[in-house]
This record gives structure tokens, C-alpha cells and sequence, in this order.
């Protein structure tokens, strides 16, 4: 089955190699009236968390003195920053993604918009980069998603569609299940630097597994756990498509685990998430049993470690206990589960 993943997606990467890419599809739609301000939440897509975990800051604050505001204060805001490339060729995705604001439509950024207490400011970018790449520039605390980046996906979401006959939704579909893992895993490597949180292992397994963990617990509230569990699939994927099967020494060498590596490790996290609902993912081959058996402990170390590691840098207005938020992330995918047509990847 593997071999058959890799291969499929091994000849999807050949074929958008070199084809003109074209945003015609995600343009389009992509165009809002300019309405929408700074910050503004722009659509029920947008959920902030902040808002909705409002009610389990416990009580009033009681003060002594009347000048004490009860406002606690809030977390650091992020900024966003659409930067006009000066590549011709580039200047259609770079008016698309400013018209659509598309930073401030990725529900999990939005939700940790303001939650967190940052020794500075953080700023997401896009901007051209001229390499496909995504990165963290802690010297100037930015992330950027390179405009070569989301052509890419582009193409390579097309390339998919038409392969398999998935409609004329689905590349707009992988491309921002992708933009979202993969700048969830630079705000990791952010949230590294700035807080200074200890990180034994590899920091790349550890940023990954961050950005699987926010996509699952704050992936916004109309947006099924199953469809948050295809957008991760849709990022797994993109780990098979970027390898080359073949090796050298630089590659065993890396920061990074080998593509097939990442992708195994985040099948653990989806299936370990609901063992049950996502049992498809053992039966049908993509992860090995072995593994998978001990997913579901792993998913439990993997969400208690990232929650106790940011839980003291969470805002005082926003402050809550493990328990709390335990009982918070429970709450929020119930309501999320609601609206599912099935309850399971079958
Ligand atoms: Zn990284």
C-alpha cells in the first residue's frame, strides 16, 4: 500500500514539475471585497479561541484596590505582512493571498493570535523567497511562507485533482491544509526560540508534532475532527511527495526525519487521536500495526508535554489550569464532532 502512496505521489510530483502554474482556480474565489479589517474576524472560519475561552477564567479578579483594573491583560498580538515580490511571474498569488487576507483566515494562527505572552512581537509574511521554502528568521522573529511555496502546492494540488478525479475544490483544499501544517510547525520553532522551552530530541519531530496538536484541537469549530484528520493527511502526503526515496549521507544527516518518516509519525498522531474512528488508517495499510499499537500513548504524551510546556506562557486574561484546558479541548471537539455527516474515515 506505501508503494503504492509513494509511487502514485512519486509520478503527481513529476507531472506538476514543469507545468505552467495557473491559480485560476483558487483566484476567483479567492477575490473578497476589501472589506475586511486588520484583525477583523473575517468569516465563521475564524473562531478565536481567545473569545471562547473567556468563560474558564473563574470568576471576577478580586482586587483590593479599586484602581486595579480587572481587566487582565491579553497575550501578544502577531502581525501580518503580504510583501509584493518583484518577480512579474509571482504577482497573481501574491494579490491573491493579500485580497484574500489568507493569514488571517488560518483558524489555528487566529486562535493563538493573542493567547500566548511573547517576549516580542512575532510576524507572519509572506513574500518571495526565490527557492520553495517556509522558514523562522529569529534574528527579525519572522515566518514566512514563500510565494514559490503555495505555487507549488498549487500544482501540486491540480496535478492530484486531475489524477483522481477529486473536483475543482480540492486544490484550493491542499493547499491551505498544507500552508497551515507547515506554518503551525515554523510558529514551533517560534514558540522555541521566544519562550526558550526545553526541546530534548529533534526539534523537527517535536515542531511537528506541535503543529498536528493545535490542528486538532483548534482547527476551527465547523470544521469536523474528520476533516481535520484529511487536512493532515493532505500534509502526510506532502512528506512522501517531497522525498525522493533514495538517500545520501547529507539527507541521513539532516535536521530533519527521511519524508516517509514525517509521514509515518503523523498517521501515528491521526490514528492515535481516535483509535476507532480512524481505524481505517491500520486496516488499510498506511500505518503498521506495530506502530499503531502504541500511537495512542504516544498522541497522550505528545498533547500533555506541548500543553504543559506553553500553559505558563499563556496570558494571564486566558489563564486556566491542565485540567481546564483538558476539559476545554473536550468540549470544543464535541461541538466539532456535531456536525459530522459520519463519525468516521471509513
Ligand atoms: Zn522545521
Amino acid at each position: 500500500m506505501l508503494q503504492k502512496i509513494i509511487i502514485a505521489v512519486l509520478s503527481l510530483a513529476l507531472a506538476a514539475v514543469g507545468g505552467a502554474f495557473a491559480f485560476s482556480l483558487w483566484a476567483p474565489k479567492a477575490v473578497q471585497p476589501a472589506a475586511v479589517a486588520p484583525g477583523a474576524a473575517a468569516s465563521r472560519f475564524l473562531a478565536p479561541v481567545a473569545a471562547s475561552l473567556a468563560p474558564l477564567t473563574a470568576g471576577p479578579i478580586v482586587s483590593k484596590s479599586a484602581v486595579v483594573s480587572a481587566e487582565k491583560p491579553g497575550g501578544t498580538a502577531f502581525a501580518y505582512e503580504y510583501v509584493p515580490p518583484k518577480n512579474a511571474s509571482l504577482q497573481d498569488t501574491f494579490a491573491t493571498v493579500r485580497d484574500r487576507d489568507l493569514l488571517r483566515k488560518l483558524p489555528e494562527i487566529q486562535s493563538i493570535d493573542g493567547l500566548l505572552t511573547l517576549p516580542a512581537p512575532l510576524r507572519f509574511l509572506t513574500a518571495e523567497c526565490k527557492s520553495v521554502d517556509a522558514f523562522y528568521e529569529p534574528e527579525r522573529r519572522e515566518i514566512v511562507l514563500c510565494y514559490e511555496t503555495l505555487e507549488m502546492l498549487y500544482a501540486q494540488g491540480e496535478a492530484t485533482a486531475a489524477a483522481s478525479e477529486l473536483g475543482k475544490d480540492f486544490p484550493e483544499q491542499y493547499v491551505l491544509a498544507n500552508v497551515r501544517f507547515i506554518l503551525l510547525h515554523e510558529t514551533g520553532h517560534a514558540l522555541v526560540d521566544l519562550l526558550e522551552l526545553p526541546i530534548t530530541g529533534r526539534e523537527e519531530d517535536a515542531v511537528d508534532q506541535l503543529a498536528t496538536v493545535l490542528m486538532q484541537k483548534f482547527a476551527s469549530v465547523d470544521e469536523t475532527p474528520t476533516q481535520t484528520a484529511e487536512n493532515l493527511r493532505m500534509a502526510a502526503n506532502w512528506f512522501l511527495q517531497r522525498s525522493k526515496g533514495q538517500y545520501n549521507l547529507d539527507a541521513y544527516a539532516d535536521e530533519h526525519a527521511l519524508g516517509e518518516q514525517r509521514y509515518f509519525n503523523l498517521q501515528c498522531l491521526i490514528y492515535g487521536h481516535d483509535p476507532v474512528g480512524f481505524v481505517s488508517i491500520v486496516s488499510d495499510g498506511d500505518l503498521p500495526e506495530a506502530r499503531a499499537a502504541r500511537c495512542p500513548a504516544e498522541v497522550e504524551r505528545v498533547e500533555r508535554s506541548w500543553l504543559r510546556l506553553l500553559l505558563p506562557h499563556i496570558a494571564p486574561k486566558f489563564q486556566m489550569t491542565e485540567q481546564q484546558a483538558q476539559r476545554y479541548f473536550e468540549q470544543r471537539e464535541r461541538e466539532r464532532s456535531k456536525g459530522a455527516e459520519a463519525p468516521y474515515v471509513r
